[in-house]
Order: C-alpha cells, then structure tokens, then sequence
C-alpha cells in the first residue's frame, strides 16, 4: 500500500489510516449523522472516513495539517465523490490552529483523532465552534477512559473535566490495532459526546480551568495545598473553598465539574 499511495506515513502527525470498510461505517452509524448535518472531520488523511461520511452528510469540512495527503484527498473526492464534491470543503492547516471554519456551521464532529494532540484538538473544537451539537471521535483507548471518566476512577482528571465543561462524554466502543495501517502499538476507543448547556457561572472558561490544572498539577496533593500560591492565596484559597462548600482536604479526583466552577467563582482574581 505505501509503494502504491506513494504515502510514508508519520508518528509525529499520528498517521495511522483505517483501512477497514467495516470500522468506517461503524463509524459513521455510531456518528448518527443525517443528510441534515454538517460535518468537521479532523484529519481525514487518506480519505476513507471522509468518502464515508460525503454519503450520508448533507456537508464536509475536513482540516487536514499534511499538505500531500491534501492534495491526494482532493483528487480522491473528484475521483471517488464527484456528486458530493459541492458538499466538500477541505481546509490545509493545523487544526490547533484553525480560528475559523468554512462553510455552514458545523453541527457534528467526526474524526479519527491525530493521537498526539486528540484531546486538544477536541478541546480547541468545542470551544472554536459552539453550533457543534455532537461528535464521535476515535483516540487512543487511554485516552478515551480519560476522557469518559467519572469522577472517583483512576483515569478521571484534567481532560475529563474539561471536556465535562462542553459536553456529557461517553465511551462508545473499542477499537483493535489491526484496522489500521500502519498498526499501531495502542489500541483505540471511540468517544461519543453531546453539547450541554455552557454553565451559568461569573466565572469564565479560562479561570475554571486554570483552577482544575492547579488541582491535578499535584494529583496526590489536597485541593487546599494543591490550589494555594498557584491560582490564589493561602487565605484565598481557604475563604473560596468554604464557600463552595467544598472538604480543603478533597482531592481534585472527586469533584465534578460543577465544583471547580464554584471554586472559581470564589476566586474572582484568577489571572487565566
Ligand atoms: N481519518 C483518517 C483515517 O481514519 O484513516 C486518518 C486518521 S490519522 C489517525 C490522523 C490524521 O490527522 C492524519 O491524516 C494526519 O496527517 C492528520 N493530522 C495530524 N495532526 C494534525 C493537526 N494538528 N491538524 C490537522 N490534521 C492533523
């Protein structure tokens, strides 16, 4: 396949392609998409996904960093998809990067992540672009125990709180290594999350989550210790607690996200 597609795929961008017909429609039915949606795929490399989800979605807008895989993409749509290549917007750019997206508002995500940066490029996703209803993404199966965790569970932390700020995230699935080609040496889970309602707080995104850093930058650490001289005061700190009625001896690992909303709440001077 490499000598055919002429195509060396890279770690360092997380080039592993699903090369299974089933795992990409199980994909796409899992994604629940209709022809009434308009859909962002990150990273649609060699195209399999993105001819995939052309035949169901009323629009495609894929964000693709590798310049040569995106021009081959774009000749695979003509080739391949030349009824939906109206419906087909390709953008050559780090999806990190991306400040805004073209076409019609996006209403789903569906990607099979880069693993390297999948929980910020979800994360920079849900923030960029609010009129995503829903998504379903596939990461590295860790990360996908991360990012659906409860709090209490090992695997609970910073991206599970943060991505627990835009949305009610589930694990939906696992995935085998043999799919994709190059194999590689993780196994994969798919994650499915639907938007909620932005929390009704005076305290801003980027203060909440400077608070949940501070409290798993020292996991092992109670809140108080954790939190103290980092987004606060010692007596700051002590004062925003107690009126968030929250144990300064807790860990940061069983508290929900509403919780680290009240803590930020009380600490109106976090510089974020
Ligand atoms: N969707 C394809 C599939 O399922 O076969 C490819 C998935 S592969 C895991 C990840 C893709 O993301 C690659 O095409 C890679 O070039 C691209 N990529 C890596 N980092 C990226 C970034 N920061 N922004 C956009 N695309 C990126």
């Amino acid at each position: 396949m490499a000598a055919e597609l002429d195509v060396r795929p890279t770690k360092q961008k997380g080039q592993n392609f699903v090369i299974d017909p089933n795992t990409v429609r199980r994909i796409v039915r899992e994604s629940g998409i209709t022809a009434d949606d308009v859909v962002v795929e990150i990273g649609p490399g060699l195209g399999s996904l993105t001819l995939a989800l052309l035949e169901v979605a009323g629009h495609v807008t894929a964000i693709e960093i590798d310049e040569l895989l995106a021009s081959r993409l774009a000749q695979t749509i003509t080739e391949y998809a030349p009824n939906q290549a109206g419906n087909f917007e390709l953008v050559v750019q780090d999806a990190l990067r991306v400040r805004s997206v073209p076409g019609p508002a996006p209403t789903a995500l569906v990607a099979n992540l880069p693993y390297n940066v999948s929980v910020p490029v979800l994360l920079h996703m849900l923030a960029l672009l609010p009129s995503l209803e829903r998504g379903l993404v596939m990461v590295q199966s860790e990360v996908a125990d991360r990012l659906a965790a409860r709090p209490g569970s090992k695997t609970y932390g910073v991206p599970s709180l943060k991505a627990a700020w835009y949305a009610d995230v589930r694990r939906a699935g696992a995935i085998g290594r043999n799919v994709f080609w190059p194999a590689p040496n993780v196994d994969s889970g798919l994650v499915a999350w639907t938007r909620r309602e932005p929390p009704a707080t005076t305290a801003s995104r980027e203060q909440v989550f400077a608070v949940i850093d501070a409290a798993f930058a020292q996991r092992r650490k109670a809140l108080r210790g954790a939190l103290r001289g980092v987004v606060g005061t010692a007596e700051e700190i002590d004062a925003a607690l107690a009126a968030a009625g929250i144990d300064p001896l807790a860990r940061g690992e069983s508290l929900l996200i509403e919780d680290f909303i009240r803590i930020a709440e009380g600490l109106p001077g976090i510089v974020a």
